[in-house]
């Protein structure tokens, strides 16, 4: 039976940095949504076409879409034994169809690791964020400074805070996210699936963590 992981965790969080590792050492593939709309709409799909015209119109991309496009992405051959989710589901509602997908591959949601840290943790991490304008390149004035304030390391861009990484946006998608995620950490924690991970620790003791979870 294959493995079918969901990964939750709030902005600044260290999610995406997790999912590579954990990817690279259970050697399931990393699917995030958001990677898959953009390569969809990229490479001008029919779904990622379909995406595109509820995005025009500022409206979110209907569940039933990115549930397609997660199914086209699972019958690939890397996906034989299973995947890391990323990004999807957001809500108890999508966990739902989540679960009837899955049931299709004859599989369903064996691990939900919560990567969680407090908010004060998250406020400094994201505040200290600072992004290349060439190529997004992205830094940290505590945990992973420039060599030389405002320029980047690999390109010599300059370097700029994004309006998501200002103090006032961050405060607010830090208090969306634990608003908004609040049933779902509660539908897989009734389920039994769902396991919390110390987000503040060391990047590698976080990853020894987790696969701590996956090895249950
Ligand atoms: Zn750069």
């Amino acid at each position: 039976m294959p493995t079918y992981i969901v990964l939750l965790g709030p902005p600044g969080v260290g999610k995406g940095t997790q999912a590579k590792l954990i990817a690279e050492s259970t050697g399931l593939p990393h699917i995030s949504s958001g990677d898959l709309f953009r390569e969809n709409i990229k490479n001008g799909t029919k779904l990622g076409k379909l995406a595109q015209s509820y995005i025009i119109k500022g409206d979110l991309v209907p569940d039933d879409v990115t549930i397609d496009m997660i199914r086209e992405r699972l019958c690939q051959s890397d996906c034989k034994d299973g995947a890391l989710l990323d990004g999807f589901p957001r809500t108890t509602v999508q966990a739902d169809a989540l679960a009837n997908l899955l049931s299709e591959f004859n599989g369903k949601v064996n691990f939900v690791p919560y990567i969680t840290a407090s908010e004060a943790v998250l406020l400094e991490r994201l505040n200290g964020r600072w992004t290349c304008r060439a190529q997004g390149h992205v830094f940290h004035e505590k945990y992973n400074p420039p060599q030389k304030i405002g320029v980047c390391d690999f390109d010599q861009s300059q370097l700029y805070q994004r309006d998501d990484d200002k103090a006032e946006t961050v405060t607010r998608r830090i208090q969306v996210y634990f608003t908004q995620t609040a049933p779902l950490i509660a539908y897989y924690r009734e389920r039994g699936l769902l396991t919390e991970v110390n987000g503040g620790q060391p990047i590698d003791k976080v990853t020894a963590n987790l696969l701590a979870v996956l090895r249950k």
